[in-house]
């Protein structure tokens, strides 16, 4: 069955009774040259393991399938699970699981199903989760490269550069543990239904090991009171993140020892600037 044909799928999915809900980010591709160039672009080979988050009818689990070692597909919406096994379940190398990825046991899956094979993710994405899934399966810290379909936007901020309106604490979490690049962008109308925004493919490289070498906790600590108040100094955004642990005289006094100029804003600050106040903090609080 051509999995991308939205006759065919309309039909498929007639027959079991199946609408879509917003609420579970269902849109699904209708063009089948980006589920093929997403599997290509994910390097997945008989040595790899992909975990896939929201198979959908099964068009981005068929060229996974057909690339790599095992395939893993957790999907929460247990009306598609028997839509799946007919449009993928010839593949043995295929497990599909009705699972939240949110609430699912990365690690233990990994474990059980990707024994001597390396660990990635590969997915187009539900748009309403991007964030959670993506700093979950980052933390995890398992997975030597993901590469997935997401809001064009949220790829922008991941990839922005430092002083720009996208940079902000997200982007920088997923650079201190990823390379990450941006692929290709994917219009609304290769979907069924069709989003309203555009979307971008984009991969995150695991590095190996974080981007600087600091105290993690504290560095993110002090990127998100940064950018908790973002159009507020540096000095007075870390006093009101650090309220009771640091004065705005201390905060200003790391700042300056930091090497950066007194009144700059935190959106300014690249990760090794933010690493040098993160240590001056440390001696402080
Ligand atoms: N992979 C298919 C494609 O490319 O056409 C479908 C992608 S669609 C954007 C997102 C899929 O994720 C849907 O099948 C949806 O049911 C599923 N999904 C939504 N929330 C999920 C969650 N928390 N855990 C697992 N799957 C989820």
């Amino acid at each position: 069955m051509e999995l991308c044909d939205i006759k065919e799928v309309g039909a498929l999915l007639a027959r079991h009774g199946f609408t879509f809900q917003k609420s579970k980010g269902q849109n699904f591709l209708i063009d089948p040259r980006v589920p093929e160039r997403i599997a290509r672009e994910s390097g997945a080979g008989r040595d790899t393991g992909v975990l896939e988050i929201g198979p959908g009818v099964g068009c981005l689990t068929q060229e996974l399938c057909l690339r790599a070692g095992r395939v893993v597909a957790l999907e929460v919406d247990e009306r598609l699970v028997p839509v799946l096994r007919e449009t993928v379940g010839h593949f043995e190398n295929l497990t599909v699981l009705r699972q939240d990825v949110m609430k699912a046991d990365v690690a233990a899956l990994v474990e059980e199903y990707f024994p001597g094979l390396s660990p990635a993710v590969c997915a187009n994405l539900p748009y309403n989760i991007t964030s959670p899934v993506l700093t979950k399966l980052i933390g995890s810290g398992l997975f030597g490269s993901i590469t997935v379909m997401i809001q064009r936007e949220v790829a922008m901020r991941i990839c922005a550069r430092p002083g720009t309106a996208d940079y902000g604490a997200f982007g920088i979490y997923v650079n201190f543990y990823t390379v990450p690049e941006r692929l290709f962008d994917v219009p609304p109308q290769c979907f069924q239904p069709s989003p309203r925004v555009t979307s971008s493919v984009i991969r995150l490289t695991r590095r190996e090991r974080p981007a600087e070498k600091v105290n993690e906790q504290l560095f993110f600590r002090v990127v998100r009171a940064a950018f908790n108040q973002r159009r507020k100094t540096l000095e007075n955004a870390l006093a009101a993140g650090f309220s009771g642990a640091l004065d705005k005289a201390e905060a200003a006094r790391a700042v300056l020892d930091a090497g950066l100029p007194a009144g700059v804003r935190g959106e300014a600050l690249d990760m090794a600037a933010f690493a040098a106040l993160t240590r001056q903090i440390e001696r402080r609080i």
